[in-house]
């Protein structure tokens, strides 16, 4: 049977989420998550969810452009992503693409309906950007492995039901070499998350402890050791499929307080406003423009590619433009904890210009996107 046309698929997801009730998603994080969750069964039940995955995984054998144009309708809709975004543009595409036959039946389809919530055990407290250098151990022991060791940065680990995990398990080769991945239960004893308090107020992120933790064998992602190679693909699909996703979020946030301003002042009589709105659309378009080759390079099937920095940095750049434009435009009370600038949708604007300062860090920080366009893209010599 042939796919069906872009038209016909635009038309349908319009004419769903006119018919569905959007969910109001609360601020606190306990109740946004729980809301979110619920969403993303609706939209895994209406079949929504996967829209580029293959059937055994529980999505829908669609293309990357069918799932580009549902991400647009919701955003342009008013509704919000599902919960799941590490499992579905983080971790899922790398388990799809190396795991067993076993892993991909047992683990894609609860990732897609929201019944396993996924983190992402990459960073520990000596290794970020040198995420290589990582030490938490993991001993072959029969047909399992015993995990030790610490992760910290972990989004949503107090939530997730399962991790995938870097682990070492080799110190005597180059570091590189020495690193596999694995896919953790999370209610394995042995493991212990400690919430941390974000700028936002939310406590979205954790520490998170392994002591002694038995994982089976069939757990491992790849080889023994190669877990290098997976956990640069899993880097590459975040920063390519977060970016499409966060384009369309950051385009509708500010046509949203440009109406806002319209309904309050008037188009043009604040030059401050006129400036500020400018500034971000100008760093919009141009993120608008490299966009359109991370989609060719995606529906070409050709990534994650070293391309996919460039993109970051641009999201990067759009991203903390138009949110610190906003919330400027809140006046210095923005600034003062428990405070209500009056105008706006000022709660709302202060949490993502807060939120988007974290932009330039998760996901690897600039300054390492910058080093990966010197070396990969221009064949600079490393320092
Ligand atoms: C909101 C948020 C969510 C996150 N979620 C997760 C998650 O779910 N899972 C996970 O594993 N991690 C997560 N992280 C962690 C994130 O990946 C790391 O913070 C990031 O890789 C940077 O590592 P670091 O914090 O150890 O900083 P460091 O690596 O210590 O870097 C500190 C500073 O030095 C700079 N720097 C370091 N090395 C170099 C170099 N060689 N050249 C130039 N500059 C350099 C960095 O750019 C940075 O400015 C999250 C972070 C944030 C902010």
């Amino acid at each position: 049977m042939p796919m069906e046309s872009l038209d016909a698929f635009r038309a349908r997801a319009r004419t769903w989420l006119a018919a569905t009730d959007i969910p109001a998603v609360p601020l606190d994080l306990d109740g946004r998550f729980a809301t979110l969750r619920q969403w993303q069964r609706t939209l895994f039940e209406a079949g929504w969810v996967g829209i580029a995955w293959s059937k055994e995984a529980g999505g829908q054998e669609l293309s990357h452009l069918h799932h580009l144009v549902f991400v647009e309708e919701l955003v342009r809709a008013g509704a919000p992503q599902p919960i799941g975004m590490i499992g579905l543009e983080v971790v899922g595409p790398s388990i799809d693409r190396y795991g067993s036959d076993w892993q991909r039946r047992e683990l894609l389809p609860r990732l897609l309906s929201g019944d396993d919530i996924w983190c992402q055990g990459f960073s520990e407290p000596n290794a970020g950007s040198d995420l290589a250098s990582l030490r938490t151990r993991a001993v072959a022991d029969g047909d399992e492995f015993v995990v030790s060791g610490q992760k910290i940065w972990t989004s949503w680990a107090h939530l997730s039901q399962r991790c995938a995990l870097l682990v070492r398990t080799d110190t005597s080769v180059r570091k590189q070499a020495g690193i596999s991945y694995l896919l953790v239960d999370m209610t394995s004893p042995g493991i212990t998350t400690r919430p941390i308090t974000q700028m936002t107020g939310d406590r979205e992120f954790c520490e998170v402890f392994f002591d002694d933790v038995r994982v089976p064998r069939r757990n491992l992602l790849g080889e023994v050791n190669g877990g290098w190679a997976i956990a640069t693909h899993t880097l590459g699909s975040e920063r390519a499929g977060a970016t499409l996703r966060r384009r369309v979020e950051c385009e509708v946030a500010l046509d949203e307080a440009v109406e806002q301003l319209r309904a309050k002042a008037g188009p043009s009589s604040d030059s401050r406003a006129a400036a500020a709105v400018g500034h971000a659309h100008i760093a919009m378009r141009v993120l608008d423009a490299q966009t359109r080759q991370t989609t060719a390079r995606l529906v070409a099937g050709t990534g994650p590619t070293p391309m996919d920095s460039v993109d970051k940095l641009l999201l990067t750049d759009a991203e903390q433009t138009v949110f610190a434009e906003i919330a400027g435009l809140l006046g210095p009370l923005r600034a003062v904890p428990g405070a209500r600038p009056r105008g706006l949708a000022a709660q709302r604007w202060t949490h993502e210009h807060l939120y988007s300062r974290a932009a330039s860090i998760y996901g690897g920080s600039s300054q390492i996107q910058r080093t990966i366009i010197a070396e990969r893209l221009l064949g600079l010599p490393r320092v």
